[in-house]
């Protein structure tokens, strides 16, 4: 096993050095904790090598500070080559123990299988799930490629299989050891003979069905694509994103960045129809379009399908996240939200379900029904809402209704019509939030801010400039 005594001392300082600027209070243990958790991580994934004749040869230095700029790059993070706040965290979640630059690459050919008719064989069980329900996951996971592919993947229960599948943990015989709970969950190998194509799953991980960690079928379908030829995809909404995310896996789609990787192995879908999947979306693309946003205790977050953008309000930098990694139990394509600064609750729609929010934490005995509020029947989703001073706004096509927050009812003689009141805002509102005694009104790639006191528009913009684009 690798000790930090084998570095040499010169780059022991060095990152000393660079690691008590980024944590000018820790002590000196969690520095050296920290030291470890990056040699440990670029080992595992960037190929750092291990041996201190190496690091000699190659001037340890900066290969370190290569390998670490390689791995901010794959991220999406800052390329420092310095292991601050954001990397470290970065380097503690949760993933798949395949490497980020594979040895793939250094396969001439990218390795495929010859034929599509695939077998798969599970030779053991976790005692976490019942056998049928590791069987439904492994299955479903299938489909999520040969649904995209011409390939066909059928389960054979003795004999050799192209594709064996096994719970094992710690050293069990590839030189890839497993590391107990968290951490590497999964590994499998590119298409070939014998060990070629397997995957193994960490037998101490705490499998599951459900949305708690680790759901099985999205793991088994990350390393399927990995057991197919493909590599880590550094696109965060992709499966082959190396990190866990959670999705719903009823309603799982697997995402365009996949498809086109496992099409450019082997070929379109038999299927006269090509799936199409969903794409992440990029802060800067004109057409984004949003689906609902709010202020949360001074930031900003604009929710787009299973994603929202983070604003923060004076560093004003923006931030991609999934819906489900802060918030497991909720739906994706949030319709609307508000913030009630008084209470510190958000509140979050979609249909005739809404949530309530404190700070990050899901309130108890959601989600309830709209009905609460006092809309009649015939509202059964709401485009858009905001609150300011004692009342909500509940935008729905071209009429809007007004809560009062206080008697907790609807203030009669609404709904009224969104242009006789809110002049200059013609069109559907997808989304709407409050700052300053201003609406801002989001309408398709369009915002309009809407002066609370001169009651006019004021400006017309393109909504990306709320995510620092031009
Ligand atoms: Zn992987
Ligand atoms: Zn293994």
């Amino acid at each position: 096993m690798f000790s930090l005594k084998t570095l040499p001392l010169l780059l022991t300082l060095q990152l000393h050095m660079q690691l008590s600027k980024a944590f000018p209070v820790s002590s000196e243990s969690q520095q050296e904790k920290n030291l470890e958790v990056v040699q440990n991580y670029l080992q595992k994934f960037y190929h750092l090598p291990r041996n201190s004749y190496a690091f000699e040869r190659k001037n340890s230095a900066s290969v370190i500070v290569q390998k670490l700029k390689e791995m901010q790059q794959f991220f999406g993070l800052n390329v420092t080559g310095k292991p601050n706040e954001e990397t470290l965290e970065m380097m503690q979640k949760p993933r798949c123990g395949v490497p980020d630059h594979a040895e793939f690459l250094l396969t001439p050919g990218n390795p495929k299988w010859k034929q599509t008719d695939l077998t798969y064989r599970i030779t053991n069980y976790t005692p976490q799930l019942s056998e049928a329900d590791v069987d439904a996951a492994i299955e479903k996971a299938f489909q999520v490629w040969s649904g995209a592919s011409p390939l066909t993947f059928t389960k054979i229960l003795q004999g050799e299989a192209d594709i064996n599948i096994a719970f094992v943990q710690r050293d069990h015989g590839d030189n890839s050891p497993f590391d107990g709970p968290n951490g590497i969950l999964a590994h499998a190998f590119q298409p070939g003979q014998g060990i070629g194509g397997d995957a193994h799953f960490d037998a101490e991980e705490t499998w599951t069905k459900t949305s708690e960690n680790y759901n099985l079928f999205l793991v088994a379908a990350h390393e399927f694509g990995h057991s197919l030829g493909l590599s880590h995809s550094s696109d965060p909404g992709a499966l082959m994103y190396p990190n866990y995310a959670f999705n719903e896996p009823s309603t799982y789609a697997l995402p365009q960045d996949d498809i086109n990787g496992i099409q450019a192995i082997y070929g379109p879908s038999d299927n006269p129809i090509q799936p199409t999947g969903p794409t992440t979306p990029t802060a800067c693309d004109p057409r984004l379009t949003f689906d609902a946003i709010t202020t949360l205790r001074g930031e900003i977050l604009f929710f787009k399908d299973k994603y929202f953008f983070r604003r923060h309000p004076q560093l004003r930098s923006v931030e991609l996240n999934f819906i489900s990694l802060f918030w497991p139990s909720l739906p994706t394509g949030i319709q609307a939200a508000y913030e009630d600064p008084y209470r510190d609750l958000v509140y979050l729609f979609k249909g005739n379900q809404y949530w309530a929010l404190n700070g990050y934490d899901i309130q108890q005995d959601y989600p309830k029904h709209i009905s609460n509020y006092g809309f009649p029947s015939s509202v059964q989703a709401i485009d858009a809402a905001v609150s300011y001073r004692t009342k909500t706004y509940f935008f729905v096509n071209n009429q809007f209704w007004r809560y009062d927050n206080e008697r907790q009812s609807m203030d009669p003689d609404y709904p009224k019509s969104i242009a006789s009141t809110f002049q200059g805002i013609e069109s559907r509102v997808d989304a709407v939030f409050q700052q300053n005694d201003f609406f801002l009104f989001f309408s398709g790639p369009i915002y309009y801010a809407f002066d609370l006191n001169g009651n006019r528009v004021t400006r017309v913009d393109r909504s990306i400039r709320w995510l620092n684009c031009r």
